[in-house]
């Protein structure tokens, strides 16, 4: 064994899929985004569990391969943190394209082996179904890295859910370890990780930036249906909690606020609002004393 010693130490472990606890779920050997990306035939017909950002984007590329997809959502409806305009053109865009979709649904088992074939045994409000497929997928969620590597010996403890506790400054319950991305409880998204380290960096160098009430922008990795003029995918961007930028299954995308007026704008013209609200997060940041001058 190699022992390393630092002044510092920073965790930066991310986290892995979650599995669902189904009876005979892990005997069959079923996909998660990793092996998904490196199979090298299409499925005759794969099954997803979960409705949200992976399972969607997957399934429409498979969709696009070629497979019969069913996407198997135990919540009301796909995207549940999305709001219901997002929603139903999301839908709607990839019921067009032939995904179908089983929402309120209980997988209850599976029987075989992804690859080989898979029968999968639902409850949904309209009584029990089985679903034969090919390949099944489990797209429900991530799980932190942090089980198994001695956080706790070094004084590190844990929340409930298995993520580092830090403070708003990123650092853990032990001196000069502090915790980045995932493993620490940040959105999910490879630019809040990124500016985790931002913080830690600015931080070291005797600044006094905190975690809270970040902006982060995302997208939805699917492309709208069809050929169309425009060709753009779906998008949408959340900005503080309140305002949204949304690049939907119509000719013209849209930008509006919650509540307020909705404007056409194109993708050129959406630039603008989102360098606008970085620049006033940036002003704010000032203001707060959290972020240098220039
Ligand atoms: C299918 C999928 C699609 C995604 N799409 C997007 C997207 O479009 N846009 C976006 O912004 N985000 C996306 N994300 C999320 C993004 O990938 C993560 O939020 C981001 O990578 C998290 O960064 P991180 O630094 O926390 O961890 P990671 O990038 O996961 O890095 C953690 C690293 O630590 C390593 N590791 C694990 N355990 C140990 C250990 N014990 N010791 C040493 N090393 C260890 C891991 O192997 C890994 O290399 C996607 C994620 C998935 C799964």
């Amino acid at each position: 064994m190699r022992r390393l010693t630092g002044d510092k130490v920073f965790i930066n472990v991310g986290s892995h899929a979650a599995m669902p606890s189904l009876p005979g779920l892990a005997e069959a050997q079923p996909l998660t985004h990793i092996e998904a990306w490196t199979l090298d035939y299409a499925p005759s017909h794969l099954i997803i569990l979960g409705a949200s950002y992976v399972g969607l984007e997957l399934g429409q590329a498979y969709r696009r391969f070629g497979s019969p997809v069913t996407v198997i959502e135990t919540g009301q409806q796909i995207m549940s943190r999305e709001d219901p305009d997002i929603v139903e053109a999301m839908h709607r865009i990839l019921s067009e394209e032939g995904i179908q979709f089983v929402l309120s649904a209980e997988p209850f088992t599976v029987q075989g082996r992804s690859g080989e074939g898979v029968s999968l045994a639902v409850s949904t409000p309209v009584g029990a179904q089985t679903i034969e497929a090919s390949d099944i997928l489990i797209a429900i969620g991530r799980i932190p890295n942090t089980t198994g590597i001695g956080v706790d010996a070094a004084g590190v403890t844990l929340d409930a859910r298995g993520y580092i506790r830090v403070d708003d400054r990123l650092e853990t319950t032990a001196p000069d370890v502090r915790a980045i991305g995932e493993c620490a409880g940040t959105p999910q998204f490879t630019h809040a990780s990124l500016d985790d380290f931002r913080i830690i960096r600015d931080n070291l160098a005797g600044g006094a930036r905190i975690t809270a009430d970040p902006l982060v922008p995302y997208c939805v990795f699917t492309e709208r249906f069809g050929a169309r003029a425009y060709q753009l995918p779906f998008l949408r961007v959340q900005l503080s909690g309140w305002q949204w930028l949304a690049l939907a299954g119509d000719h013209h995308p849209t930008a509006g606020s919650r509540g307020g007026a909705t404007i056409s704008a194109s993708p050129a013209e959406l630039a603008g609002p989102l360098r606008g609200a970085e620049a006033a997060h940036g002003e704010r940041e000032k203001r707060l004393g959290r972020r240098e001058e220039g």
